[in-house]
């Protein structure tokens, strides 16, 4: 029997750059503990832990939560985590958080999705929703019969504050601002891997390729179609 060494892998990707896909994929493919930071910190935000009440302050504002309080509860998570191959979601986010995961933990790979911001902004500003009755249009995969018209009430639709064009560069430019030092930190290292593309269906198969040279595939069905 070949004995792999565990896997110690990241995964980066601004929002709606399918980050949420592909790392649900590796997870079914590769049976890897998936590890992310905002889940964590909302799953303590819930139970209402000491560092849940006092991510909470930062989060309602829009900020980051402080290194030393993000790093203590990752690498507290990951310790339970040791005989398992793992892939970290959302942490580091920031350099000083990168360096005290390294004096942790050798990281083997950092899987960035690489997807242009225009692809980006048409995905999340697409959805408009009809505010009385909830009804959620996507135009590229639900259109409504009438560009900004709800098809039932004939009322007009709207876009969520998060959704507005303006929001969601905004969003992109934060994560640029913080994440591109976090980036250069692991490709001088050499441990990034950028995959580009504008589409997660046609990203998936060089990750999976990518992936399949570190781990075996222990999802039972369809290994040769790999979705
Ligand atoms: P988002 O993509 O909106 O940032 P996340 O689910 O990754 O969503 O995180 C939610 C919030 O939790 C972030 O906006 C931030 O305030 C905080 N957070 C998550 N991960 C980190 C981290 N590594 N460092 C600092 N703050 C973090």
């Amino acid at each position: 029997m070949v004995v792999r060494p565990l896997l110690r892998a990241v995964i980066m990707g601004p929002p709606g750059s399918g980050k949420g896909t592909v790392s649900a994929r590796i997870i079914k493919h590769f049976g890897v503990k998936h590890l992310s930071s905002g889940d964590l910190l909302r799953d303590n935000m819930q139970k209402k832990t000491e560092v849940g009440i006092l991510a909470k302050s930062y989060i309602d504002q829009g900020q980051l939560i402080p290194d030393h309080i993000i790093t203590q509860l990752m690498l507290n998570e990951i310790k339970g985590l040791d005989q398992y191959n793992w892939l970290l979601d959302g942490f580091p986010r920031t350099v000083a958080q990168a360096e005290a995961l390294d004096k942790e933990c050798h990281i083997d790979t950092v899987i960035d999705l690489d997807v242009p911001f225009e692809t980006i902004k048409c995905r999340l500003t697409a959805r408009w929703i009809h505010p009385a009755s909830g009804r959620v249009y996507n135009l590229e995969f639900s259109p409504p019969k009438v560009q900004g018209i709800d098809d039932i009430t004939g009322e007009p639709l709207v876009q969520r504050e998060d959704d507005k064009p303006e929001t969601v560069s905004k969003r992109l430019q934060a994560y640029d601002a913080q994440t591109k030092p976090v980036l250069e930190y692991y490709r001088k290292k050499g441990l990034l891997k950028s995959f580009s593309g504008t589409e997660t269906n046609k990203i998936w198969p060089h990750i999976y390729a990518f992936l399949q040279t570190k781990l075996p595939d222990v999802s039972q069905k369809d290994a040769a179609n790999p979705r």
